[in-house]
């Protein structure tokens, strides 16, 4: 059972890494977003800029032309495309104004976010080695815990260990249950009259399995006086270690 929970520990890791790179991953991209966006802006302004100058060359061009103008018909165009043309610089520079504007908040927001980066970056840093300190743990938790494993399935007969693992694995690591109030704590079936009787009895060799769940049943005579851990050292049964319940 303590197997399982530093391996169920172990597992939750990667996942909070996972997390941990989004979080800068997407800091990242609005950086990214908002300079691309400030790019954009920057090339149209300077299309804008270039509409400018070619429509005010053209007004230079038909004030230029009006000298040689005859008729008065001749002139009215002119002025007509005079107006036009300074109608479109008007409009290229409003539309260089927006991109001015915009110019200025994607710098507000550059920076806004090139702040929240750097805040991401110092917290990330800080779950990061926590993690990584929990994880260090873990696996000397879990070096420990085989070793012990290792020792204590050394004393176990083989075809008994092959059994208790053929059950643990149906049962996800868990092949053992303690009998309590007559019942399997595993899975809450009753355990029937004699069977239990049979287990109290001091003197029995024999292995009992609940009939629902087919863990290993063991159990435990509750003690009238305190004695806390005190179970240890008579080796009789085989449930020395998980009374606690932890
Ligand atoms: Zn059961």
């Amino acid at each position: 059972m303590r197997l399982n929970d530093v391996r169920a520990r172990l597992a939750t890791f990667p996942k909070k890494i996972a997390e941990l790179d989004a979080r800068i991953a997407k800091a990242k991209s609005e950086v990214d977003q908002s300079k691309a966006a400030q790019t954009a802006t920057l090339k149209d302004r300077k299309k804008y800029e270039l509409d400018v100058e070619q429509w005010k060359e053209k007004v230079r061009k038909y004030k230029d032309q009006t000298s040689q103008i005859k008729t008065n018909e001749a002139y009215k165009a002119l002025q007509h495309e005079v107006q036009m043309a300074e109608a479109e610089i008007s409009k290229a520079e409003d539309r260089l104004l927006e991109q001015m504007v915009a110019s200025e908040e994607y710098d507000r927001r550059i920076k806004a976010s090139e702040k929240s980066l750097k805040e991401a970056e110092e917290i990330v840093r800080g779950e990061r080695s926590k993690i990584d300190a929990e994880k260090s743990a873990a696996d000397q938790d879990l070096a420990q815990l085989n070793a012990e494993r290792a020792r204590v399935v050394a004393e176990i007969p083989e075809d008994l260990l092959d059994h208790y693992e053929r059950i643990s694995k149906r049962h996800g690591g868990i092949s053992l249950a303690e009998v309590r109030d007559e019942k399997c704590t595993a899975c809450g079936m009753r355990v029937r009259p004699h069977v239990f009787q049979e287990m109290r009895r001091t003197d029995t060799k024999e292995m009992f399995h609940c009939e629902t769940c087919t863990r290993i049943l063991y159990y435990i005579e509750p003690v009238a006086a305190p004695a806390p851990s005190a179970t240890q050292a008579n080796g009789a049964s085989v449930s020395a270690t998980s009374s606690s319940d932890s």
